[in-house]
């Protein structure tokens, strides 16, 4: 297994080369391009290697991918693009940097609402936005809905992560959906006014603040719950606070993907299908649950034990392509309302 490390610094054109010299002497590869950490994919790609001896070579990227996947053009050197939200899927779609995957395995796997009708993108988890409430502060059952976070009654009382970020402006999305444009700036402004202080940091950041006694209520995506479970410095911040489902009046709990496409220069298509099928698998997605504490997106494969204990909720069923397609719009919404200022 080598690991493949490209930082933003070296040039794209370089990337070929670097790659080249960087694979290892086996019969067969496949690159990845990841938005996701190691350690949440690295189990995945260890285990496919095992399976059926293809080497996984990853280049870890944060930002301007898509900008390097349309400079690379028919030369690049990734196969497949792996990354969360579905806004980011979308817009690697958009950017016509993929390909359609015709597969009766990732038909059959996953179900249709967490893929393209166009085969262009495929998810592969799924996760909640939820409430972190203070187990001391706030009672079990007393956050309900999403449009209760405007209420005034929460004054000072709620953190939040930046109102721009792509796990806010998915919400905000699925708010305008339910909504409309107007009750959903209304709902950002009142959100604003009832926040502690000024958005900052990620969601864990929000939950140690309850854990400190700045905020009571917190919004944040599930598996963070299983990340501070097994830290042992934020395992207090975990221990503060339980975790709420909210749901949309007249809807459920909002979701958002993790998922994967297939570039359209692929140079290693077959083994590119070849682990893309393995990802949708029993195998992998009990690895997703287990490891990541996200839920798994194929019927059948258990949530973690943790996940579990949460309690059931009934997911909301807007069209994941709606929440891309509004995204511009909560951006403008959110920009307008200066949520983060
Ligand atoms: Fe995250």
């Amino acid at each position: 297994m080598k690991l493949w490390s490209v930082t933003a610094l070296i040039p794209a054109a370089l990337i070929p080369a670097v790659l080249a010299s960087a694979v290892p002497a086996l019969a067969a590869e496949v690159n990845i391009y990841s938005f996701r950490q190691p350690q949440l994919v690295q189990p995945l790609f260890d285990a496919f290697t095992a399976a059926t001896g293809i080497a996984v070579n990853v280049a870890y990227v944060d930002k301007g991918l898509v900008e390097r996947l349309v400079a690379e053009g028919a030369r690049s050197p990734a196969d497949l693009v792996m990354t969360v939200d579905i806004s980011r899927l979308a817009q690697l779609v958009d950017a016509g940097v993929t390909q359609s995957v015709d597969s009766a395995t990732l038909a059959a796997n996953i179900p249709a609402e967490f893929r393209d009708p166009a085969n262009q993108w495929f998810g592969l988890t799924s996760r909640a936005r939820v409430i972190y409430a203070s187990r001391d502060r706030v009672a079990d059952g007393e956050v309900t809905t999403y449009e209760d976070l405007a209420d005034p009654k929460w004054q000072g009382r709620i953190c939040t992560r930046s109102g721009v970020h792509d796990y806010s402006l998915g919400l905000m999305a699925a708010m305008i959906a339910h909504h409309g444009e107007a009750y959903a700036r209304t709902w950002a402004e009142g959100l604003k006014a009832n926040l502690a202080k000024k958005p900052d940091g990620g969601d864990r950041d929000q939950v140690k603040s309850i854990w400190a006694g700045e905020c009571d209520i917190s919004l944040g995506n599930t598996y963070y719950m299983g990340e501070m479970v097994a830290d042992p410095e934020q395992k207090q911040w975990a221990d503060a606070v339980r975790i709420q489902f909210p749901v949309f009046e007249g809807g459920g709990t909002h979701l958002n993907i993790s998922g994967v496409v297939m570039t359209k220069a692929a140079p290693h298509r077959a083994e590119a299908l070849q682990l893309m099928e393995f990802l949708s698998s029993d195998e992998a997605q009990r690895i997703y649950a287990e490891t990541n504490h996200e839920f798994p997106v194929k019927p059948g494969v258990a949530r973690s034990a943790l996940v579990q204990s949460w309690g059931e909720f009934t997911a909301d069923t807007l069209d994941l392509n709606d929440l891309a397609r509004l995204r511009p719009d909560a951006l403008r919404l959110m920009e307008q309302v200066n949520f983060d200022g």
